[in-house]
């Protein structure tokens, strides 16, 4: 048996899948997704394990109908059942009639109540890191990209998209018949769809917002700037590679900022603050259209390799775009998170590397801002370490000689040697990949707009402060220290109103200093605010601060079954191992 990924129960030595062609009708009223998927392998013959994960099977045949043998495993937590399949000598694909769970964890049911219309109901899909197997059963590791076709059927008031390019939609009397097909090849983890009440605006040429149509406005406004952010991308990585780069604003439960689907990428509503001041999540997900969709890591061992050099992509954009004063307070405030997560996992110090072993433990429960921001310090100690212009020629090489690859790290840092000699030892790069925390000597974020915050250290800020950006606010209230007393967090808000504050990355900043410094105003607006997003960078801190703040234990136990079914499955479980680690 040859299992590479240890979330995938994929065997290497089996056929591997190449191509999928799924057909799948939406039932909002029975909560499920009935659906056949028809895989296609590199060669035919004996078995074949696919990964699933509550998925109701009806029936595996070959392509001409003639039954399958097949079986299903005992359902593991973490992988979800194995399903073999055992293909005759010389037939090399095989059709699956399943139906999806009630609790498929990659898809979300929205009530009309829980989306900003009121009127219909909403479906979306989250199938980073294993959920993909919730929704389709496939060989759910990265290691084996797959293309497909799809036609998706839905109520006819109703808009599907896929995160793939959208070839017709047809009437049928009450149901809409729509087909996509995506012809590059993608990791599974990368298929996406959602479904509801939809309207859309064109941004530029390549790029439409896509929205419920309360929202659609607003969006459009927020993210009229993508044009030039294809532009600079593009100057860093070469040609956009993916046709078009649409986006999707999807209701507030989305668990994340972003999600980097291709061609359609998913994304909070709390980036809509109205004064473009968070569209840095764009140029984010963006980028991962080379690093990550283009480029992908072989397993979420490997994850940094998305999210490092996605975050290293996105501050080269944005330095373009804003200049490198506004980067350094990006960078200081990510340095910032990283060293919170470093101390959160205090106890599991092995997930602090950059390279883990994730066998036996649940790709979500690893997630931290570990892969992100230190991947980040690392290309940027490689980048000091052998100039601009070089690492600029490396980072084009990267993307030529992985192009529609999955790779491991192991891989990466062959091509490093190869292209640039030395200087993994110059940085002592077995300290960053396979070492826990963060390197001493990592670079340090300078501005003399973070000098000037960073000097205030726990001091009330000048009047002037009002007219921070909400990088100067988060770099300024992350480092007061927890509890804070009382008089300068009544006056903080007396001065500048930060328990109203409309941009929700200054509010969380806030409330979780506040919070654990027993400001009342706080407390009374982090309890409402947990029941408006369910985005997770917002939701853990502000669990977090209530489990660890002066009597405020119960009231993160009571907010947590309050508003659960708000959340998605992977933010409800995030949240609940919080309250189990705190207790
Ligand atoms: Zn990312």
């Amino acid at each position: 048996m040859a299992r590479l990924d240890p979330h995938s129960h994929t065997d290497l030595s089996q056929p591997r899948q190449r191509h999928l062609s799924w057909k799948a009708e939406v039932d909002f009223a029975g909560r499920t997704v009935r659906a056949t998927a028809s895989l296609r392998f590199d060669r035919g013959g004996g078995p074949v394990d696919l990964d699933s994960r509550g998925l109701q099977l009806e029936q595996v045949t070959e392509p001409d109908g003639t039954p399958l043998r097949f079986e299903l495993g005992e359902p593991d937590p973490i992988l979800g059942q194995r399903l073999r399949i055992t293909l005759p000598p010389g037939v090399n694909a095989c059709v699956i009639r399943y139906r999806t769970g009630p609790e498929a964890s990659a898809l979300q049911w929205l009530e009309p109540e829980q989306t900003a219309g009121g009127k219909a109901p909403f479906l979306y899909s989250q199938c980073q890191a294993i959920h993909a197997r919730s929704v389709v059963p496939l060989q759910d590791t990265p290691r084996l990209r797959i293309t497909y076709d799809a036609e998706l059927t839905l109520p006819a008031g109703l808009r599907g998209l896929m995160a793939a390019a959208a070839v017709d939609r047809v009437l049928q009397g009450e149901r809409a018949v729509e087909r996509y097909r995506m012809d590059e090849p993608i990791p599974p983890y990368l298929f996406a769809f959602a479904v509801g009440d939809l309207a859309s605006r064109e941004l530029g040429p390549r790029s439409r917002v896509w929205a419920e149509p309360s929202v659609v406005e607003r969006a459009a406004h927020e993210f009229a700037g993508v044009d030039g952010m294809l532009t600079s991308a593009e100057a860093l990585f070469g040609p956009y590679p993916w046709g078009r780069f649409d986006l999707l604003v999807l209701p507030p439960s989305f668990p994340y900022g972003g999600m980097e689907n291709p061609r359609l990428t998913f994304l909070t509503p709390t980036l809509l603050t109205g004064d473009r001041s968070l569209v840095n999540v764009v140029a984010h997900e963006l980028s991962h259209s080379w690093t990550g969709n283009m480029v992908s890591n072989a397993s979420a061992e490997d994850f940094w390799l998305n999210e490092g050099f996605t975050v290293f992509a996105e501050r080269r954009i944005l330095e373009v775009l804003e200049g490198p004063d506004l980067v350094a307070l990006h960078a200081a405030v990510g340095r910032q998170t990283l060293d919170e997560a470093v101390a959160n996992f205090r106890d599991r110090p092995e997930l602090t590397r950059l390279r883990t072993k994730l066998e036996g433990v649940d790709p979500d429960d690893a997630f931290s801002q570990v892969p992100y921001e230190k991947g980040y310090l690392f290309l940027r100690t490689l980048e000091e370490a052998v100039g601009g212009p070089a690492f600029d020629r490396f980072l084009k090489r990267y993307m030529d000689a992985f192009r529609f690859r999955s790779i491991t790290t192991e891989e990466l840092l062959e091509l490093v040697r190869a292209e640039l000699p030395g200087a993994l030892e110059a940085v002592d790069a077995p300290r960053w990949i396979d070492g826990e925390g963060v390197p001493p000597g990592a670079p340090v974020a300078r501005s003399s707009r973070l000098e000037q915050v960073e000097g205030l250290k726990a001091q009330l800020p000048p009047p002037e402060a009002r007219d921070w950006s909400p990088w100067e606010w988060q770099v300024y209230l992350n480092h007061l220290p927890r509890p804070s007393p009382a008089e300068l967090m009544t006056a903080l808000d007396e001065r500048f109103h930060l328990t109203e504050a409309p941009n929700p990355e200054v509010l969380v900043a806030w409330l979780t200093v506040a919070i654990r410094s027993g400001h009342a105003p706080a407390i009374q607006r982090a309890e409402a605010f947990l029941g408006e997003v369910g985005r997770m960078k917002y939701l853990k801190p502000l669990y977090a601060a209530l489990i660890a703040g002066p009597g405020t234990r119960s009231l993160a136990e009571a907010c947590a079954r309050r508003y659960r079914k708000r959340y998605h499955v992977i933010a409800a479980a995030g949240v609940d191992a919080l309250l189990r680690k705190g207790a």
